[in-house]
């Protein structure tokens, strides 16, 4: 039964919503969630489910291809149906009736319909059929509205009605031949999948691939891309895109070269979902990322304030809509310190975003982790050389050979890899750490925690990784390193 006033009223039931429903519900707040989809938001349905299932059936062939004795049993090919049939079931066949009951189990309200903020603590829902209806929160409202995908303003483009992620993951009918323009990671994973699935792919990035990573890992990865037979034109403009009479897509790049294809993806970045969801009846810009505190509290981009409407310390933004760490992860963590707070202020208690705070949501600033699933795979947590040296820290670099390891070498046949490690000087601490290469994605938990925990070096020694397993990589670049006896 919906009742018109809630302690919480959260836009939106992707998987933050979701997660800061359920932690303002526990903490006993009568909470409504409103979602004009799917309860679950992306990663359930168009992101990261989907993309991984895609992804995880290839891998699984070429883990077994690269193990002499396995590989002798490989007699067939990838089964592009049951891979599809397998990821349908990863989406739930793009029904929600799962998510729904777990809302239902966990005593949230739902309610189908667009929501849409009116002034402080009033949320004006427009339901299907057109028809409206106000809510008012006690407390809080959560804008959980995610992002969406960013086109880039590529001549031509706006008549191609090209491919986002959600065609992309959602893809039924494998294309003979796809142009993905993009180098980021979902354009570097799709490519992945397009590629083992059997089309005819052509990667066109203005950069080099996943340029926010460490250089040595784009180049891996595209290394690998061209392996597969991925015409890969980095540092590249397009000029113009059109299409024929037939539907083949027709690109035209800076230097006149010309590409045919069935059809073409843009993964060219995300904007937020926040164009009509009534950020101006509180004097924010509709159309812009949220700016928040570290209890993901809304602050206004020119004063600095949380104050809207003449209330203050009630509107919140988490998830992708604040910018700070798009992934369903880090999300969720905040998802998980915004209901803590929403329920502490609810409460009476005076809660600050400082960073000592232990409802301040400070990893995003600081250890970020993120598993890109290409072959070879990407895994890396907090700053990357550039980064650190751009941030003012004197640091020393470590890098090792994973293939050297012999738990990689047991693992598959001429493992290749390559990890690194990069260390604050002054005080002998992780500040970030990157491994390349097949299954490192299990690694790097090990690393968020050296790295969120600042583990000195020298208390490293004695985290002793098990033999014959890829994690001995952390004794050889603790080695690389050298000992404290030496330092
Ligand atoms: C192809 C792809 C692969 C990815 N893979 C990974 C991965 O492997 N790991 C990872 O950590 N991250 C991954 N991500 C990122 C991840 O999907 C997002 O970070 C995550 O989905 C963000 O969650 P969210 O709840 O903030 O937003 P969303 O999931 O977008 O949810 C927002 C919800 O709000 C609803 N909504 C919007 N406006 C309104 C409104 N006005 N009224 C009511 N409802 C509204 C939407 O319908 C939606 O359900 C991937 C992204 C993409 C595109």
């Amino acid at each position: 039964m919906v009742t018109e006033d809630y302690d919480l009223i959260v836009i939106g039931a992707g998987a933050v919503g979701e997660n800061v429903a359920d932690r303002a519900t526990r903490g006993g707040l009568r909470t409504v969630v409103i979602e004009r989809d799917l309860v679950g938001g992306e990663c359930s349905y168009w992101a990261c489910m989907p993309s991984k299932a895609l992804l995880r059936s290839p891998a699984a062939l070429r883990a077994a291809t690269a193990v002499g004795g396995a590989r002798e049993a490989i007699t067939g090919d990838l089964d592009v149906n049951a891979l599809l049939d397998r990821r349908d079931t990863f989406t739930s066949h793009w029904k929600d009736h799962g998510q729904v009951d777990w809302l239902e189990s966990a005593g949230i309200d739902l309610i189908r319909g667009r929501g849409s903020i009116h002034g402080a603590r009033k949320v004006i829902v427009t339901t299907e059929d057109e028809g409206q209806f106000t809510l008012t929160a006690k407390h809080a409202v959560a804008l959980c509205t995610g992002s969406t995908p960013l086109i880039a303003p590529i001549p031509g483009i706006a008549s191609m009605a090209p491919w986002t992620s959600r065609d992309l993951t959602a893809v039924t009918n494998i294309p003979e031949s796809i142009i993905i323009v993009g180098g980021g990671v979902v354009a570097c994973e799709m490519a992945t999948v397009f590629a083992q699935l059997g089309s005819v792919v052509t990667v066109l990035s203005r950069s080099q691939l996943l340029d926010s990573e460490e250089p040595f890992a784009g180049e891996l990865v595209a290394e690998s891309l061209i392996g597969m037979g991925v015409d890969l034109r980095l540092k590249t403009h397009i000029s113009k895109l059109s299409r024929a009479a037939d539907g083949t897509v027709h690109a035209v790049l800076e230097n006149g070269a010309q590409i045919f294809a069935e059809q073409i993806a843009v993964a060219t970045g995300r904007k937020p979902r926040t164009d009509d969801v009534g950020l101006d009846s509180v004097g924010l810009v509709p159309g812009d990322w949220l700016h928040v505190d570290d209890t993901m509290l809304v602050r206004d981009p020119h004063t600095g304030g949380s104050e809207f409407d003449g209330e203050s310390d009630w509107l919140y933004a988490i998830g992708d809509v604040n910018n700070r760490a798009p992934l369903t992860h880090q999300g969720k963590y905040q998802a998980r310190a915004a209901g803590d707070v929403i329920v502490a202020r609810a409460a009476g208690l005076s809660v600050t975003a400082e960073p000592w705070s232990q409802y301040a949501a400070t990893a995003d600033h600081q250890a970020v982790p993120q598993a890109i699933f290409t072959e070879p795979e990407v895994a890396s947590v907090g700053l990357t050389a550039a980064a650190a040296k751009k941030a003012g820290y004197e640091i020393r670099v470590v890098d090792y050979e994973i293939g050297h390891v012999a738990g990689a070498a047991l693992h598959a046949d001429n493992y290749r890899g390559t990890a690194r490690i990069v260390v604050d000087e002054s005080r002998r601490v992780l500040l970030g750490a990157t491994f390349v290469g097949p299954e490192v994605a299990e690694l790097l938990h090990a690393a968020t925690i050296a790295v969120v925990a600042e583990v000195p070096i020298e208390r490293l020694w004695h985290a002793v990784p098990s033999y014959p397993t890829i994690s001995e990589v952390w004794l050889r670049l603790l080695e690389a390193y050298g000992r404290p006896s030496d330092w």
